[in-house]
């Protein structure tokens, strides 16, 4: 019989349940008994959506109160000293590492986080040290939580991140040296032991996590694969039988990694995202492994194709026999919103065609049933080919005019008329630009009074016109403030903006946007990503009004202000219907109309925000890598080529590890980029020298996450540092990004001790 899993649930619970109860934790509103009560109610109750769907095999640990790794530091007794000496409780303990801890006289900063493989959820590094040891925690998260299914009366298959995927993310702590894989022969006798505690449980099968897999591997991580599993399958029966689990790429480039799990029960493999490693695959597995087939996509939040997905599982079963095969979610559904049954404003056309994390959990039980016996579950069969009809014909999914539109584009579209030096010679005196320009990155103290107006305009209690007034009463103070304090290039300050994405989204054909989709991104942050449903276009200008009444009250150049075609498409959820770069040719042609409406506008400077394009870089190199740059920074050209010379375009990139991307930033050709650079050695802006850049740069002098205000001499210091490696006419000074969580003195202190250390500079120059 063919059976049914599901990798890992979504946390959050349907109305963001955890991460309400841990701000309040945070906050001393509730107690600790009171959190882990309530997480203990989450857990129960994900299981039971799974068990009364008849999911076969059901995740345990896949729970995390702040992230997933960061219970392994704890379960392996892998935290640095800075946090066990504070002798906080084990939770508190977990919380700083996470975010923190500053209260009741301890003051410790948190653990590095970074980008879960290429998902929007942020994992926190594992921290390790020269002599670091391993340890198994008392009272083991995994068998805990486990017996708490069980007393429910819910037997699960917990999960566990894998030792060389655990070890793989880490990095040596400040001050250590170590290269986390050495100490593999340190770790592994720890996931034995833990192994050995969860079949006394009672665990009959325990889920590995490996997803490193997917990686191009060095070969010291490669080769430790094999004495963590040998030492781990020589458990025999007294350990769970195994299932390794990879996801978000193919492995077939690792096979000869898999010898290591030859007497493990089977492999887990991503077939939502790479269906043709299927049969690779199938040669690879041991004569009785059981090849667990990930058909429903975990990063998604489209229907299972069933039709698709039941011929994939066929020709596997055809292969191995219905017994060794699994039917999968491809992930786990982490990366997914609750469920759909919480959308009350969905256009009744668009609703059939989604299933989040809820509804995915359905889809494995009745892909199951399916293709043991299609009879069973014929109802569900027919209803997904309707649904799918139905999104394959809507006219929303299919726009002929973009269409056609795409098909006439041209590669001189992509480029400028002029090379920089004749654009730069126009700007310079159509803007009358000072050296070391001033500027901003475009928005300022989003106040609780903009947001109040705001969702009073969006519930109907205030007029449009009310709402537009109070947006301009808002630019006026903005404009006001640039006044005062000197900058050379102004912006609007965004305050009519939700979000950087929404907002073009909610202007834009093509998208449509829910109201509890939530998904975690970090501790308890979460976001609502807009989803592209259909083919993108523009039914009229989007940002004018407000950019053209901002310049017309303005002395200064305004700088217009746009969310870029590859961040609006990675910060939405994308069709899996057309591939990604066409879906961002035709953001790239809505925003390049903006961009020219702009400019006939009287707009001369105009931003376009690409913080997300290094985010969609593919996880191994090679081709996919190469074609995604290709269109990603072809999107950007078309986006902003359509100006003239004198028109200045300006990008900007939060992140400060742009070496390695250097190739892709020079080529968007932007006239300026502005980067975040405060918190980095100014020797990363080396990389400006060695490759000749020719084309201007702000990287930010300070930082915008702090409500710190530097002083005029740690400006002048870090633009001192900034002029080793960069020509003093190629300078801008700016921050590293957008100032809408800081409050208005702090954005006010910080910039006039900017322009301060900017005007100094041009004196000397
Ligand atoms: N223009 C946006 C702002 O200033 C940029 C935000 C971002 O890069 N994340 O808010
Ligand atoms: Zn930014």
């Amino acid at each position: 019989m063919v059976q049914s899993s599901v990798l890992g649930f979504p946390r959050m619970g349907a109305l963001r349940d955890l991460k309400k109860a841990n701000e309040a934790y945070w906050a001393d509103k509730i107690s600790q008994a009171d959190l882990l009560a309530e997480g203990k109610r989450l857990r129960l109750a994900h299981w039971k959506i799974q068990k009364d769907t008849g999911v076969d095999i059901i995740p345990s640990n896949d729970f995390a109160f702040y992230d997933h790794i960061l219970d392994h530091i704890q379960l392996f007794n892998a935290v640095p000293d800075r946090y066990t000496s504070q002798k906080l409780s084990p939770l508190d303990e977990y919380f700083a590492m996470g975010r923190g801890h500053q209260k009741g006289g301890v003051d410790v900063p948190s653990l590095e986080m970074v980008k879960w493989f290429d998902s929007n959820y942020h994992y926190v590094k594992p921290t390790l040290q020269d002599n670091q040891t391993f340890s198994l925690a008392k009272d083991p998260k995994p068998v805990r939580e486990f017996l708490e299914a069980k007393e429910a009366g819910i037997q699960t298959r917990p999960v566990l991140v894998g030792p060389v995927t655990f070890l793989a993310l880490g990095k040596a702590d400040r001050g250590s040296s170590v290269d986390p894989i050495s100490l593999i022969d340190k770790l592994v006798p720890v996931y034995v032991e833990l192994l050995k505690a969860l079949k006394a449980a009672g665990a009959d099968s325990v889920q590995i996590d490996e997803p490193i897999l997917v990686f191009d591997l060095k070969p010291e991580v490669k080769n430790a694969f094999k004495p963590a599993y040998e030492a781990i399958a020589a458990l025999g029966s007294a350990g769970p039988a195994i299932t390794i689990a990879t996801y978000f790429g193919d492995i077939v480039h690792n096979f000869d990694v898999l010898p290591a799990f030859a007497n493990l029960q089977g492999i887990h493999v991503d077939l939502a995202r790479n269906p043709e490693q299927l049969e690779a695959v199938i040669k690879q597995l041991g004569p009785k492994q059981i090849l667990s087939a990930g058909v429903v996509d975990g990063r998604n939040i489209w229907k299972n194709n069933f039709a698709k997905s039941i011929a994939v599982l066929q020709s596997a079963i055809k292969a191995l026999g219905p017994d060794r095969v699994v039917v999968a979610t491809s992930s786990s559904l982490l990366h997914t919103p609750h469920t759909l049954a919480s959308e009350k404003k969905l256009p009744a056309d668009v609703y059939e065609w989604f299933s989040f994390a809820s509804e995915k959990v359905k889809e494995v039980a009745i892909l199951a049933k399916a293709v043991t016996d299609a009879e069973s579950v014929r109802a569900e069969l027919d209803a997904n080919a309707v649904a799918l009809k139905s999104r394959t014909e809507s006219t929303r999914t299919n726009d002929p005019k973009v269409k056609e539109r795409q098909a006439q584009v041209t590669p001189e579209q992509h480029d400028r008329k002029s090379e920089f030096d004749t654009r730069y010679a126009q700007q310079k005196t159509h803007l009358s630009l000072p050296l070391f320009p001033t500027t901003t990155i475009g928005s300022f103290p989003q106040t609780s009074e903009i947001r109040v107006q705001r969702n009073k305009f969006t519930k109907g209690e205030i007029s449009e016109q009310a709402y537009d007034d109070f947006i301009k009463k808002e630019i006026d103070l903005a404009i006001q403030i640039q006044d005062e304090l000197g900058l050379d290039v102004y912006v609007h300050g965004e305050p009519e903006r939700n979000d950087m994405v929404q907002y073009f989204g909610e202007r834009l054909q093509g998208y449509v946007f829910t109201t509890h989709a939530w998904v975690q991104s970090y501790g308890s942050r979460c976001v609502r990503p807009p989803i592209i449903v259909g083919d993108i276009s523009r039914p009229a200008p989007m940002t004018v009004k407000e950019s053209k009444y901002a310049a017309s009250v303005s002395k200064k150049p305004m700088k217009g202000m746009l969310t870029g075609p590859v961040t609006c498409l990675r910060w939405s959820f994308p069709r899996d219907d057309v591939h990604q770069s066409v879906q961002c040719q035709q953001l790239a042609l809505a925003l390049r109309d903006e961009v020219v409406d702009l400019e006939k506008n009287g707009i001369f400077v105009i931003q376009v925000d690409e913080p997300a394009l290094r985010e969609g870089l593919p996880l191994r190199k090679g081709a996919e890598r190469d074609a995604y740059l290709k269109w990603a920074v072809d999107s950007f050209k078309l986006a902003t080529a359509g100006v003239e010379d004198s028109t200045q375009i300006h990008s900007h990139f939060c992140y400060s590890e742009f070496q390695d991307f250097f190739h892709a930033i020079a080529a968007l050709d932007a006239d300026v980029l502005s980067i975040e650079n405060s918190k980095s050695d100014a020797k990363l802006l080396k990389v400006f020298i060695d490759e000749a850049y020719p084309r201007h740069i702000g990287p930010g002098v300070y930082d915008i996450h702090s409500p710190r205000v530097p002083t005029e001499a740690e400006f002048k210091q870090r633009i001192q540092e900034m002029l080793e490696y960069l020509r003093p006419e190629q300078l801008w000074i700016n921050p590293d990004c957008g100032l809408k969580t800081r409050k208005w003195d702090e954005v006010k202190g910080a910039l006039t001790h900017m322009v301060n250390a900017a005007k100094y500079f041009r004196e000397q120059y």
